[in-house]
């Protein structure tokens, strides 16, 4: 089961080589084109960013689950990203325990600017499951999902945002490179991926806030 990522939540989808996923066959012609132009679009971490304390940092953080220190982390990543990208920002949010429901749980969550308002990030520190931290390379690959899903409306003018195999490569690059900078190996386990269709994914957010507008009344 896979859909269009508008906006996008973080389904996890092994990249094969040259190979369109399903959904494509279902878009509308002009979807269709958008869908290739984001295919064919690659990127690099751009010269200057130097993310390399800041990855130790997570990773430290992380363990400790500073919820606070990590989101600032976040934040400061993710400025540093736009301002070389020549991008507006985009405001991080990091929550405690994923919602899940029968069709998964969610990683990550992109809202792009909205009337003015800022593009958000959703992220959350906690497995919906076992209520354990997120593994620090999980959940930098997704914090680098939801800033591909901006760079492709921001910085790329796409109307649309889709998971394509060039978007997990623009994805896997910046991935990689902060990584690296951090002197750290790509490789690791990585989580089961569950893909779930974008609608829930929003209906999973909108229901998590009412709970949380219930808990701060
Ligand atoms: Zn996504």
């Amino acid at each position: 089961m896979s859909s269009p990522a508008t906006p996008g939540d973080t389904p996890f989808l092994p990249v094969q080589s040259r190979m369109v996923f399903s959904y494509y066959n279902r878009l509308t012609a002009e979807q269709k084109r958008t869908y290739r132009r984001s295919d064919e679009i690659r990127i690099t971490l751009p010269r200057g960013v130097n993310g390399g304390s800041l990855i130790g940092a997570l990773e430290r953080s992380l363990a400790r689950e500073d919820r606070e220190r990590i989101q600032a982390i976040c934040q400061e990543l993710l400025d540093r990203l736009t301002t070389s990208f020549n991008v507006p920002r985009a405001n991080v949010v990091v929550l405690a325990v994923r919602p899940n429901n029968s069709e998964g749980e969610l990683h990550g969550f992109y809202e792009p600017i909205d009337d003015g308002a800022p593009a958000r990030i959703s992220i959350w520190m906690r497995t919906a499951q076992k209520k354990q931290v997120v593994a620090f390379k999980t959940f930098l690959r997704t914090l680098i999902h939801e800033l591909c899903h901006h760079l492709d409306y921001e910085l790329f003018q796409l109307p649309e945002t889709f998971h394509t195999e060039g978007f997990y490569k623009r994805e896997s690059s910046l991935v990689y490179a902060l990584l690296g900078q951090a002197n750290r190996p790509p490789s690791e386990a990585p989580e089961r991926r569950v893909k779930r269709p974008e609608k829930s994914a929003a209906r999973l957010l909108s229901e998590l806030r009412e709970k949380s507008s219930d808990q701060k009344r």
